[in-house]
């Protein structure tokens, strides 16, 4: 826990918030600011900084489960998946997150 970071605070219970998944180690809730119909945030309880940092490998697994999960909870088949990871990435919260959007057409290759 990250006294300082929003994303701790969110995951930790010390800012309320309506998850719409979690288990003992990972949330996933509304993005503030959403790109898209739906979009969801899976995050891990944990602070983790980057994908970088991210060195286990049950939390990993724990992570691409939530996604799954979340998504098969709203009947979402079809969606987005982003983790940016660094500034040049876009990346603004410095806590791992992986972002996942649907409800709209995405464009690939992306910019
Ligand atoms: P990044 O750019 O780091 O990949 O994504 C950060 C995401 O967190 C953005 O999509 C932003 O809208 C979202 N976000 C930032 N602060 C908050 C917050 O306090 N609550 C929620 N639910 N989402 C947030
Ligand atoms: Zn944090």
């Amino acid at each position: 826990m990250n006294n300082s970071c929003i994303f701790c605070k969110i995951a930790n219970g010390e800012i309320p918030t309506d998850f719409v998944y979690q288990t003992s180690k990972v949330v996933v809730f509304k993005d503030i600011n959403p790109q898209a119909p739906v979009h969801l945030l899976v995050v891990p309880k944990a602070h983790i900084e980057t994908l970088n940092d991210l060195n286990d490998g049950n939390l990993s697994a724990e992570l691409i489960d939530a996604i799954k999960e979340a998504t098969k909870k709203l009947g979402i088949k079809e969606y987005r998946t982003v983790i940016n990871t660094g500034k040049s990435a876009g990346q603004e919260v410095f806590h791992l997150h992986i972002h996942i959007m649907a409800g709209r057409e995405f464009s690939w290759p992306a910019g």
